[in-house]
């Protein structure tokens, strides 16, 4: 059941390796099907390199094991997917990996700030990516603490933990988790050369706001949606 779904949530837990943001059988990945409400996610303690479409498992809000073909257990922190998508109807994937530079700020329980003006395309209301409060793996503690955070943001660090980020399209969802390791490793970066205690210049929130894609290019009738 679920195939293109189980499909596309294999192409994105490969691709988030891949491009370095999960490492050692880390992260975890999952697509809620709109039509059935139904979850497909990456199964614990399995080799990407190995994993197949057949490997997702498929659970419902319960957190109850609907299907799973080749027997394997969902990952351990499938109730923190599940609360998200309670919390967050307007989303349907979930990205959650341990990428470096941001697991570096989420130890030291640091949100960064918009040091850049691209942090308005991560949803990030109140202007920088929180930190979720530590929660020991794989209980509720966990998936309770990334709950208020994903009420400002579309993106958060999580405590001594590593990062998540949510989306309608996994795709995108796994681009803003690309987009907080960069932008993790480039406030990493500046913090460096400006030396201890000192931080710089951020993109207030009102500014952030205030981005509208250019009235002065002429778009084809029906491509402004
Ligand atoms: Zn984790």
């Amino acid at each position: 059941m679920l195939k293109e779904i189980k499909r596309k949530v294999l192409e994105c837990a490969v691709k988030a390796e891949e491009m370095g943001l999960c490492q050692h059988r880390s992260g975890n990945f999952s697509i809620r099907d709109e039509d059935t409400g139904l979850i497909c996610i990456t199964p614990t303690g399995m080799d990407r390199s190995e994993m197949t479409y057949h490997d997702i498992v498929v659970v419902n809000m319960n957190a109850e094991v609907v299907e799973a073909e080749t027997m394997h257990r969902p990952t351990s922190e499938v109730t923190m997917h599940l609360k998200i998508y309670q919390a967050r109807p307007d989303v349907n994937a979930v990205v959650h990996t341990h990428s470096k530079f941001a697991l570096t700020f989420a130890i030291l329980n640091k949100p960064i700030p918009a040091i850049v003006t691209e942090l308005m395309h991560l949803g990030c209301k109140e202007g920088y990516i929180p930190v979720a409060p530590y929660g020991r793996p794989a209980t509720p503690a966990l998936a309770e603490s990334v709950i208020k955070p994903l009420q400002i943001s579309d993106v958060a660090l999580m405590e001594k933990h590593g990062a998540v980020a949510v989306d309608k399209d996994i795709k995108e969802a796994l681009t803003k988790a690309a987009y907080v390791e960069e932008l993790a490793e480039i406030y990493y970066n500046t913090l460096t050369i400006l030396g201890p205690g000192k931080e710089p210049d951020y993109v207030d929130k009102e500014e952030l706001q205030k981005w509208a894609y250019p009235k002065e290019i002429k778009l084809l009738p029906g491509e402004d949606k």
